[in-house]
Parts: structure tokens; C-alpha cells; sequence
């Protein structure tokens, strides 16, 4: 295809206001494109590569500036151009408004594949941004410039817009991945969910158009998953666990790790490849990747995690010690003494020529074990998987408990992690999507201040200390004697080690008015700093809230009952929330 007759159907695009009418224009764009579909099917994205591919063209908006002002001629600079794009807002626009062609010059004659005459092909400018991604070192960016003039020195204005948003990645004619997956299925008369199928195992819509043109929905479906290439990873909402609960019954319950995400891709005795979320090669900087793979693993796998900095004991580090070694390019070795990395795996997408993409979640976690073992799945919720040792599977739990889920939760955060994930046990793995199967819990909204005023004796191990504490906030003054009173809202029983339940014993013994088998009442002396999921109307307690999900945050010793939080502030959060 000319480069000409796709900046018409670009431009054409651009103009459209709706959606339907550019899903039609992409898909008259696809069925002209002929043996150029793979590359038009990327380039109407605005992408170069598949969106596997870690090539980059590494362009950067001065190279582009550079190579257009000498295509523009001698009246041209580099600064004229970048004024221009700082007082029009785009590149397109400004690369549209000169007059190339005639400009001999260096690149002209030497700038390999591109520096033919006549009318541009979507192919050889597809072959010169494939040569230009693999430019570099010394010199690199004057080679960069020639590519580009050489191509710029061809265009009409209408292709210099788009070749221009092209190379600096900002096309921007309101084409997504929506838009080419449903022009793919016009186009070629294919129904969307094999589409969205063969998107998701190929990773790459210039494939999926070609094989849909050429053998159709069947071919659609028999694409696979490729072990070295990447697919884009599953992603997380927010969500509580009342909404897990309701829509589920019960969940897949996981600390989540605080590190960085990596899907490891490895063939015993080929190779091991380690890629971030966005799907960059980060094999080289993660060597305890690679060996943990090379020492655990015996089939070709791909499995989904997260990388955590560990110290000597196993106890995660801050996040930014990850930083410091996730896409280290040199001494790999040196930052390898220093910040220690273990990896953990959640998930498994491809087992032993097996995909495992529509398999529900609780058969990937049988095949996860049967791959690296249990880490503590059906242990009590503080058991942790050890990460001193070197990598392995994640925890995970299946509960439909809130409280275990609360326990699991505490436990998680005193281990030093993020919190849980709770994901549908029934549930795909789909590439990309950001939908409701995977839930990262909340954070407390805001916690309130609550009075301590009742409280029930442990049991067992615990039974010398108080366990769960009645909680209780403020009521406005009504007495003469002005004390006020005070309306419970919930009972806080999780969140809370054995040695703080032995100090809040010793705290708040002094303070028991009655005792009534297991259960106590405590005059008001304490504040606890509470946080819970949310608040609920309740008859249960005599606020008439209830706080959902209550976790004892810590002791507000600073605070007095008096300066407690008051009803009036719930009532005032609960209507903020509704
Ligand atoms: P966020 O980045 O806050 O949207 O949270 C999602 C990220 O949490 C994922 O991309 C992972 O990097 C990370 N994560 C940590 N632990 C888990 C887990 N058990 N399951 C899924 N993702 C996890």
C-alpha cells in the first residue's frame, strides 16, 4: 500500500466524529491493505511493533525535529520546528505545513532502504523504522536523523503529519484497540470473541487481521500462546470484601506482594525470558529469576508474579529497592549484592504446550502447585511462604469467611506487604483487562477515633487477655452534668498481635466496671484509632451503624474519650458515601 493512500483513510479517520463511521473506515483501510495488513493494522494504532515485540524506535522528539527541519530546507532549524509544535500543540500539524522533497543532503544517499525516490510504501517505511530501532551507540543519533530525513524528504504534507505522530508515538486519530478488533471482525466477517481470543494468546492485532483475512474464524482459534513471547497481564480493580463475597460466595484470598510485577517465560535448556508489566524484557537485570527457574522448573512454562526485595530473613524491603535493580542495564552483579530479589508467582498461563488462558483460576493454582509446591494454601492465615528461600508460589487461600479474609489481611500487613487481592476462584485469566475478577482490597477510607467500652475474654492461648473490643463513638452532651454518653458502631477483634492484646489487657483491666461471663464492660478511658471497610445502617449497635470489616489500627494515646470521634461525624461519613 502507498504511504499516501493511508494518510487519506488517517485523515479521513480523523475527521470522523463517530465511532461506527471510523470502525467502518479502518475496516475499508484493512481490506485495501493487502500483503501491508500486518503493518497498517499497527500503524493505524499509532504502533511500530506488535505490542510483544521490546523493539523501540527511541526517537526522540529532537531527532524527529532534526530530521524534518532539514527536509524543510536551509531556512528551517531544528529550534524554528520545535517553536512551531510548542505554539501549535502537535507535531502533525507543524510537519504538515512545510515543503519537503528537493533537499539533497547526506541522508539522501545514505540512508539504506529509505533513500529511494518516488511515491513512499507503507512497507519501506515500515523496513527503515525496523532499521532505525536497531541503531545505536556511537553515532547512533546522526544515523537516526539521516533514516528520518530521507523519508521526510519524500513526503507530501498530508504524509509528513502522520509519519511524524508515527514516529513519536502520537497518532491520535481516535483509533484504539477497540476500534481495529471490531474493524477486524467487519473487515473480515469473524465473530469478536475470536478476535479478542486470538488478541489475547497473539498479542498482536497485525497477526490476528492476517490470519482472520486468510483462514478465518477456525485459524483465530487455533492461534497460540508462545513461550518468549509476552502477553499483557492481568490486571486489578478495587473493591471491598463485601463485593468479593456478594458476587462470588467465596474467594481466592492473596497477600499482595509490594514489588514489581514480572511474567517469567522459560524453556528448560532455551532460554528464560523475564518481562515487566509493560511487557519489557527485563531478563538481564533479574538473574534470580532466571535461576530460580533454571533450578525449580523442568517444561516450558509461563507464569505470572511479582518480584519482592528481600532482606537476609525474608522481610520485603521498600519498594524502591526494587527500583533500584528492576531495569538495572549495568552492574547487575554489584546491585545484586546489595538488594536481594525473590520471586513469587500468583499465577500460571502455560504449562508443557498447554494454555491455560480459560482455565478458571482454581485449576491454574492446581497446576501452579503441582509446578512449585504449596506455599501455605489451607494454613492458618498468618503462615507466610518463606521468602528467604529464594522464590516460589504465592499464598493463597480459598475462604467465603470474612474474618479469616480480615485475618489474612492483618496478617499481610504486619508481614510488611501491601494488603490482599481476592479474585473470582471461577474466573479466566484475561490478558489486559482491568475487570472484577481480581480485586485489590480497598484501603480503610478514613479511620475514626472510637472509645473502648466493652470487651469479651480470649480463648485458649489468649483466654488471659481481652480479645474483641466494643468500640463506641461520642454522643452530644445531653445531661445537665454535660459527660454525654457514648453509641457503640462495632467490634474490633483483627489487626492485633498477641504481645499489643497482652499491653491493651494490662491498659484497660484497671478500667472494668462489670463482668458478665466472657463479656465486660469498660468505662470509657481508651480510644482506639479504627479502620473498617465502610459504614453500614445496623440495628446491631446502638449508633445505628455498624463499621464494616473493623481492624484496630492502634491506641490513640494522645486523645481522651471527650475527643473522640462523635455520632455526628459517622452520620456525616456514611452520607458522604452514599
Ligand atoms: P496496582 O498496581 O495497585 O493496580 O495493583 C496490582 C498489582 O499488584 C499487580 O500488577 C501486581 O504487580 C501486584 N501484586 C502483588 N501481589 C499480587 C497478587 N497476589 N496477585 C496479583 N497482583 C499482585
Amino acid at each position: 500500500m502507498e504511504f499516501a493512500t493511508f494518510a487519506d483513510h488517517c485523515a479521513a479517520i480523523e475527521a470522523e466524529p463517530a465511532d461506527l463511521e471510523i470502525t467502518a473506515h479502518v475496516a475499508d483501510l484493512l481490506t485495501e491493505a493487502g500483503t501491508d495488513l500486518e503493518v497498517v493494522a499497527r500503524f493505524v494504532q499509532g504502533q511500530v511493533f506488535p505490542a510483544w515485540d521490546g523493539r523501540k524506535l527511541d526517537v526522540g522528539p529532537r531527532t524527529c525535529y532534526e530530521a524534518i527541519a532539514r527536509a524543510a530546507g536551509p531556512n528551517v532549524t531544528d529550534d524554528d520546528v520545535e517553536d512551531d509544535v510548542a505554539s501549535v500543540g502537535e507535531i502533525g500539524a507543524v510537519a504538515a505545513g512545510y515543503e519537503f522533497g528537493g533537499q539533497a543532503g547526506l541522508g539522501a544517499f545514505g540512508g539504506g532502504a529509505a533513500s529511494g525516490t518516488g511515491a513512499l510504501a507503507v512497507g519501506e517505511i515500515h523496513a527503515s523504522l525496523e532499521a532505525l530501532a536497531t541503531t545505536d551507540g556511537d553515532g547512533s543519533h546522526g544515523t537516526k536523523v539521516d533514516r528520518l530525513f530521507s523519508l521526510f524528504n519524500r513526503c507530501t504534507p498530508l504524509e509528513a503529519r502522520y509519519l511524524a505522530r508515527l514516529v513519536l508515538g502520537e497518532m491520535r486519530i481516535g483509533v484504539g484497540f477497540g476500534t481495529v478488533r471490531d474493524a477486524i471482525v467487519e473487515a473480515f466477517d469473524v465473530p469478536v470473541e475470536a478476535v479478542v481470543r486470538a488478541q489475547q494468546v497473539s498479542n498482536d492485532y497485525g497477526r490476528v487481521a492476517r490470519v482472520a483475512r486468510a483462514d478465518g474464524q477456525a485459524a483465530l482459534e487455533g492461534l497460540t500462546l508462545e513461550v518468549g513471547r509476552p502477553v499483557q497481564a492481568m490486571l486489578a480493580q478495587a473493591g471491598t470484601v463485601t463485593d468479593a463475597l456478594e458476587a462470588w460466595g467465596d474467594a481466592a484470598v492473596e497477600w499482595k506482594y509490594d514489588g514489581a510485577r514480572v511474567q517469567v517465560h522459560y524453556v528448560p535448556g532455551e532460554g528464560s525470558w523475564v518481562f515487566s508489566r509493560n511487557m519489557e524484557d527485563v531478563t538481564d537485570a533479574l538473574p534470580e529469576v532466571v535461576e530460580f527457574a533454571e533450578d525449580t522448573i523442568q517444561c516450558p512454562v509461563i507464569l505470572d508474579g511479582e518480584v519482592v526485595a528481600v532482606d537476609d530473613a525474608g522481610t520485603p524491603l521498600a519498594f524502591q529497592a526494587v527500583l533500584r535493580r528492576f531495569r538495572r542495564k549495568h552492574d547487575v552483579a554489584r546491585a545484586r549484592e546489595d538488594v536481594r530479589l525473590t520471586p513469587v508467582f500468583f499465577d500460571c498461563l502455560h504449562v508443557d504446550g498447554e494454555d491455560l488462558l480459560e482455565a478458571p483460576l482454581e485449576t491454574r493454582h492446581e497446576r501452579l502447585t503441582e509446578l512449585l509446591g504449596t506455599a501455605s494454601a489451607g494454613t492458618s492465615a498468618g503462615e507466610a511462604p518463606n521468602l528467604a528461600v529464594g522464590g516460589g508460589p504465592a499464598n493463597r487461600w480459598f475462604t467465603d469467611d470474612p474474618d479469616r479474609i480480615e485475618a489474612i489481611d492483618a496478617a499481610a500487613l504486619e508481614a510488611g506487604h501491601e494488603g490482599i487481592m481476592l479474585k473470582d476462584p471461577t474466573s479466566t485469566y484475561d490478558p489486559g483487562r482491568r475487570g472484577k475478577q481480581w480485586l485489590k482490597r480497598k484501603p480503610d477510607v478514613e479511620t475514626l477515633d472510637c472509645v473502648v467500652t466493652g470487651a469479651e475474654w480470649g480463648e485458649g492461648r489468649r483466654a488471659t487477655f481481652l480479645g474483641t473490643f466494643e468500640v463506641s463513638v461520642r454522643v452530644a452532651d445531653t445531661g445537665d452534668d454535660g459527660a454525654g454518653g457514648y453509641a457503640t458502631v462495632g467490634k474490633v477483634a483483627t489487626g492485633i498481635t498477641d504481645e499489643t492484646l497482652a499491653a491493651l489487657t494490662e491498659r484497660l483491666e484497671g478500667y472494668i466496671r462489670t463482668e458478665d461471663g466472657k463479656t465486660v464492660d469498660i468505662d470509657p478511658a481508651v480510644v482506639f484509632e479504627v479502620g473498617y471497610e465502610e459504614i453500614q445502617p445496623s440495628p446491631t449497635y446502638d449508633s445505628g451503624y455498624a463499621l464494616r470489616f473493623p481492624r484496630f489500627v492502634g491506641v490513640r494515646a494522645d486523645k481522651t474519650p471527650g475527643d473522640a470521634d462523635s455520632l455526628e461525624r459517622l452520620e456525616r461519613l456514611y452520607a458522604d458515601t452514599t
